[in-house]
């Protein structure tokens, strides 16, 4: 919908939430603006000769923090009303989840499957370059990320960029989601999606809330849908469905399938890998659309894909009782009304998408700090638990075979860390936007808002206003 105004939609559930804040208009207005946006053009010159001209921005939110963080797409939407929303989102993200970051968002307007990986590299490069001009990136600045159609292989582009142009000893730290030896974190491509099934659980495990909805308490046996088999979306329905929830809805770009039996993952992704689509896979039924199957019967709905997805077109005839946002604005302010007047629980976006931030926080210390997270201290930990563990045996006639030992006194790693770091972030926003969505008779979007607004509103109280 080329009317879609999605930095309005963002600043309408901001002004809904603020009302049950205590700053001012003044203070509540400079939280929602966006300090910087950049608008770069550039040629590029394609494989087969011709230019091209390439429109790309970059967003930065809000400086009550820095550096500011958030990821850069590729993707034909781009444009500055969705780069500045997608921006102000990440501000508000980062709060809800603790995270000391500014919002930012960068956004290259192209279809990735026109071009071939050497244009993208080019594309990418050139991008950064402008960036580092404009003082658009670094450690203490502006740390990009992996968004929609990005991943590690182009945060790696970016830093060897960065790290030409610039004399830094923290360069690392210029990006985040880079690969593993270039500096990245195991355990960040997976974030988000991790982040969203942490996230549901939690939604799952409260009696109180499960009962509300008139659904039976944990994950166990809810079935859900998912839109999107991206990174996110992928790795969402993979714990959802390890965590014991069961798949019976996917959409794609080509289409939609559903079958109430549950639908395998993994063949799924094989069967699309070798025919391109996810039509036609097993015994599912497919839909008359793309989106058609978001309407079908589930407990659960995640949409993983792009914004706009959830509007008043379709949310009168949604049927599931709790909507995961793992995508950045899924659902419009109109759909977001008609669902919970319909008792749906709609997570928002701006907490349950947080898992990606959250370990890109945790990549960008191991940078700035140069050691590997559990580094120092795993062997020491292994030593300890191999005492107690001796201990024990020589007090009771229990003896550990060398199998039993290892796995016993295993000491954490980075990946465990990582996901341990993750699942606490995730599981402490939830019951602190949950509780005040109780205490203020709100919804959780709103909640986590206003927890937003609260964090964010303190620290300008304090800074006052320069010069
Ligand atoms: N692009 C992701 C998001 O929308 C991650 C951002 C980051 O890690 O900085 O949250």
């Amino acid at each position: 919908m080329s009317d879609y105004k999605f930095f309005e939609q963002v600043n309408k559930a901001f002004d809904n939430a603020a009302q049950h804040s205590r700053f001012d208009k003044g203070l509540l207005g400079q939280i929602k603006i966006c300090n910087n946006v950049y608008h770069i053009t550039f040629p590029l010159e394609r494989d087969d000769g011709t230019i091209e001209v390439i429109h790309g921005w970059r967003v930065e939110h809000s400086h009550h923090k820095l550096p500011t963080k958030g990821g850069i797409r590729f993707s034909m939407s781009v444009n500055e009303d969705e780069t500045m929303a997608l921006a102000a989102l990440m501000t508000y993200k980062c709060a809800v989840v603790d995270v000391p970051f500014g919002g930012a968002k960068g956004g290259i307007k192209i279809d990735k499957s026109k071009y071939s990986d050497r244009e993208l590299e080019r594309i990418t490069r050139r991008y950064t370059y402008e960036l580092i001009k404009k003082d658009f990136i670094g450690p203490g600045s502006d740390v990009p990320a992996p968004d929609y159609a990005t991943g590690a292989r182009e945060m790696g582009w970016i830093l060897d960029t960065y790290r030409q142009l610039t004399s830094n000893i923290n360069s690392e730290a210029c990006v985040t989601g880079k690969p593993v030896p270039m500096g990245g974190i195991r355990g960040r491509t997976e974030a988000t999606g991790r982040g969203v099934y942490f996230g549901i659980r939690e939604a799952c495990e409260n009696k109180e809330d499960m009962d509300e909805l008139g659904l039976e308490l944990g994950l166990p046996d809810k079935t859900f849908i998912v839109q999107g088999l991206g990174n996110v979306g992928y790795h969402a329905a993979k714990y959802m469905i390890e965590g014991g929830a069961k798949m019976v809805g996917v959409a794609e770009i080509e289409g939609s399938i559903y079958d109430s039996d549950g639908i395998d993952l993994e063949q799924l992704m094989t069967f699309r890998q070798e025919t391109g689509s996810i039509i036609g896979f097993e015994n599912t039924k497919e839909l008359k659309n793309n989106t058609a199957v978001l309407e079908e019967e589930c407990d659960i709905l995640i949409p993983a894909a792009l914004e706009n997805q959830l509007n008043e077109e379709n949310a009168p005839n949604i049927k599931a009782k709790i909507i995961g946002e793992a995508a950045n604005g899924p659902t419009t302010a109109r759909a977001h009304t008609i669902l919970k007047e319909k008792g749906a629980l709609i997570i928002p976006d701006n907490y349950l998408n947080a898992g990606g931030v959250t370990v890109s926080y945790f990549e960008w210390l191991k940078n700035l700090s140069h050691v590997r997270f559990g580094r120092l201290e795993k062997r020491a930990e292994e030593t300890s638990y191999k005492k107690i563990l001796t201990v024990i045996e020589n007090i009771s006639d229990r003896t550990f075979t060398d199998e039993e030992m290892a796995r016993l006194a295993s000491g954490a790693g980075e990946y465990e860390l990582v996901d341990s770091g993750l699942e606490e972030t995730m599981i402490v926003a939830y019951n602190e936007i949950n509780n005040l969505r109780k205490k203020h008779d709100i919804d959780l979007r709103e909640a986590a808002f206003l927890n937003a607004i609260e964090k964010i509103g303190v620290i300008y109280e304090h800074m006052g206003i320069f010069p």
